[in-house]
């Protein structure tokens, strides 16, 4: 017994584990302060529909811009607000903002929002998502969420009940990352999913690595043949591009295209009138 408390002892004064529990209580207090005052900003990917060979819409992506810190990324700052509980305020935040900006495209664009599993499951998400399209006009069949199966594993009566509530509203589901988490078959017809989207880790492979094209390609065939949509994330050479497109994806997401851009940019992409815009 005293040889564990020596130890914990020890371990209590590692001068790096002391360090990585400050800059952890820091980032926290940073991020504390920039819900309240509203830091954020969101970003928008151009996807490409290949039938058309023109955007079909755009995916949300929150942007952290920290005063001490600089532009954050969501993958360092997402998980810190999901433990937190702040990630329902950004989400509502990001929601609001993106449907706004989607109400300013042409006719027809979606826009596709990430919707964290701590949102998902905290039981208000469709009066959320119904608040950001009331507010903004938006057609409800113009907003897709993208969620991971992370929350479907969790428990699957609250993830059934809160994804149909939010489909009830006219709002489309979209399965994100697939292929890299539990990607058990059942969920694609247990919940209402309407798109799957293929993981940029199994994209970013073909078309030379034969096991990635067998997974795009058995992607693509479920797809087809459970009536969902499917789009491959991560498209950033000619060659993938063309792999992809022949093997069935329709839509497609990737720094071929365009980078992630703030709403103006966008904006003139999507070849938006300044004037039909709400928000300057
Ligand atoms: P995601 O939803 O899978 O989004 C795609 C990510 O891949 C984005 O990173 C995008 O910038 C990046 N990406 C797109 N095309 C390419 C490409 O061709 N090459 C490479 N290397 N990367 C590409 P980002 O914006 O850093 O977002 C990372 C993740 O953070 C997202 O992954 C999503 O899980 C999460 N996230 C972003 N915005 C939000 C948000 O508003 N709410 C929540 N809950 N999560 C968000
Ligand atoms: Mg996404
Ligand atoms: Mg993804
Ligand atoms: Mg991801």
């Amino acid at each position: 017994h005293a040889k564990n408390e020596g130890r914990g002892r020890h371990c209590f004064f590692d001068p790096s584990l002391t360090e990585t529990l400050r800059e952890r209580r820091l980032l926290e207090a940073d991020l504390r302060r920039a819900c309240m005052r509203e830091e954020f900003e969101v970003y928008f990917q151009p996807i490409l529909d290949t039938a058309t060979r023109e955007f079909a819409g755009a995916e949300a992506l929150v942007r952290w811009h920290s005063p001490e810190r600089g532009v954050v990324s969501p993958v360092l700052f997402i998980p810190v607000a999901e433990e937190l509980g702040l990630v329902t305020t950004i989400g509502a935040l990001v929601l609001e903002r993106a449907c706004a900006e989607a109400a300013t495209w042409p006719d027809g664009m979606t826009v596709a929002v990430n919707v964290s599993p701590v949102q998902m499951m905290g039981g208000r998400l469709a009066s959320t998502v119904a608040q950001a399209l009331h507010k903004s006009g938006l057609e409800p069949g113009r907003l897709e969420i993208e969620i991971t199966e992370t929350a479907l594993v969790t428990d699957d009566e609250l993830a059934l009940r809160a994804l149909e509530e939010v489909r009830a509203l006219g709002v489309k589901i979209s399965l994100d990352d697939f292929g890299t988490g539990y990607s058990s078959l059942s969920y694609l017809h247990r919940f209402p999913i309407d798109r799957i989207k293929i993981d940029a880790s199994f994209v970013n492979q073909v078309p030379h690595d034969p096991g990635s094209a067998s997974i795009v390609r058995a992607i693509a065939q479920l797809g087809e043949s459970l009536q969902m949509e499917v789009t491959a994330e991560g498209i950033e050479t000619d060659a993938q591009y063309s792999y992809v497109a022949e093997h069935g994806c329709r839509h497609m997401q990737g720094f071929l295209f365009s980078r992630p851009v703030d709403a103006a940019t966008l904006a003139r992409l999507f070849g938006t009138h300044e004037k039909n815009r709400s928000v300057a």
